[in-house]
């Protein structure tokens, strides 16, 4: 296996992103758009050391993004993003890896999937570097200053580059070092690394990339990239029948020739939902919450249970977006109260009906549910959190 060091480009003062802090240092959720781009990257098999590029005075800014990282200290950057590339490799060279992949600090959302592309395409035989990119899907105009539309440029074969760009790494050395030979004007020629190692005459490969690799440049970005995300969990539960006349089911009572036995009021849909919702937050399951052994739940009115889940869900600045219950039993006949059921969901969960969705199915008289012994609820939630 080579040795891949990441070398993160940070020291861009992103004259289009207009904000208090450069874009990679600006709050991304409740972390640094540097923090989330470092703990991507650790995160990847065959990425065995990570190397960060700043710009000299945000050395503050830096140790806050990186506070807990076991990182060796920043390197500083140059006068463009091709010398703080330069000054990035020549540090590296003490101890020099196999493989360099120059990566955006304002990427960070990079796929573990698309590096492992990357680091396959470089492996082969002959190739210098590989580049993520995307085949460019828009159509191309070239416009005057005076906003007119001149041309239209063919479009075929044109990706957009992206990092990480991934190189061996002595070629890319010398292929900077030359570059940054040819002088002032030339030197902020370059936009990628792989426009260095083309001029040196390497061979470097296009890798398509999944398309989760935004890059961060402005404020509005910035803003789309904060806000949420979308969670979906599943939810499982049981009850059995025990002599009764009514059952709960989704907050209604129905009658019926016998009642669900449980330590609650067992309502079995209202407890698959509770499941459910919990999962998208990752806060356990309605055991845990409402332990059976505690004596206070004997009885309780189940409506509680899924309150205080989308309590927590809310909690974290969620909102449930829809939820999806089947109740599977051969008695009683869901069909007739199906629409009070959704209803009933509706405003315990506090949402419209529109969100709310209750199936029944049978077992076609197979298994637990089919010889009436029980009723099974399955449901599945779908949430939208804030970033985490
Ligand atoms: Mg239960």
């Amino acid at each position: 296996m080579p040795t891949c060091t990441a070398l993160i480009v940070a020291a861009g003062r992103g004259s289009r992103f207009g904000g208090p802090l450069p874009k990679q240092y600006a709050l991304l959720g409740a972390q640094p758009v540097l923090r989330r781009t470092l703990a991507a990257l650790q995160a990847i098999p065959g990425i065995d050391r990570l190397r960060v590029v700043i710009a000299a005075g945000d050395e503050g800014h830096y140790r806050a993004a990186a506070e807990g990282f076991d990182l060796p200290p920043p390197i500083l950057g140059g006068p463009s993003r091709q010398l703080s590339v330069l000054n990035g490799l020549e540090a590296l060279t003490t101890d020099a890896p196999d493989l360099v992949a120059i990566h955006d600090a304002a990427r960070p959302f990079v796929q573990a999937t698309d590096i492992a592309a990357c680091l396959e395409a470089v492996a082969a035989q002959g190739v210098d570097g590989a580049v993520l990119g995307i085949p460019l899907a828009d159509t191309l105009k070239r416009v005057t200053d005076k906003g007119t539309i001149s041309a239209t440029i063919p479009r075929d074969n044109l990706w957009r580059a992206q990092t990480p760009q991934i190189f061996r790494f002595a070629p890319l050395l010398q292929a900077h070092r030359d570059a940054a030979a040819l002088g002032a004007t030339e030197t902020t020629a370059f936009t990628d690394d792989a426009a260095v190692a083309e001029r040196a005459g390497l061979k470097v490969v296009m890798v398509a990339g999944s398309g989760d690799n935004t890059k961060i440049t402005t404020a509005e970005d910035l803003q789309r990239a904060s806000t949420m995300e979308t969670r979906t969990a599943f939810g499982f539960d049981v009850h059995g029948f025990a002599p009764g006349t009514a059952v709960m089911l989704g907050g209604l009572s129905i009658p019926h020739v016998q009642t669900l036995g449980g330590h609650s009021d067992a309502d079995v849909g209202l407890h698959a939902l509770t499941d459910a919702i919990l999962g998208t937050i990752g806060a356990g399951d309605i055991g845990l919450h409402f332990p059976p052994s505690d004596p206070q739940w004997r009885g309780a009115s189940s409506d509680r249970f899924l309150k205080h889940a989308l309590g927590l869900l809310a909690e974290r600045g969620g909102r449930v977006i829809h939820l999806d219950l089947t109740l599977i039993c051969e008695a009683p006949r869901i069909g007739p109260h199906r629409e009070a059921m959704v209803n009933s969901i509706a405003r315990i969960a506090g949402i419209s009906r529109e969100r709310v969705s209750v199936k029944a199915t049978t077992t076609e008289g197979l298994g637990f549910t089919g010889r009436r012994e029980g009723i099974a609820a399955q449901a599945v939630a779908t949430v939208e959190v804030p970033r985490s």
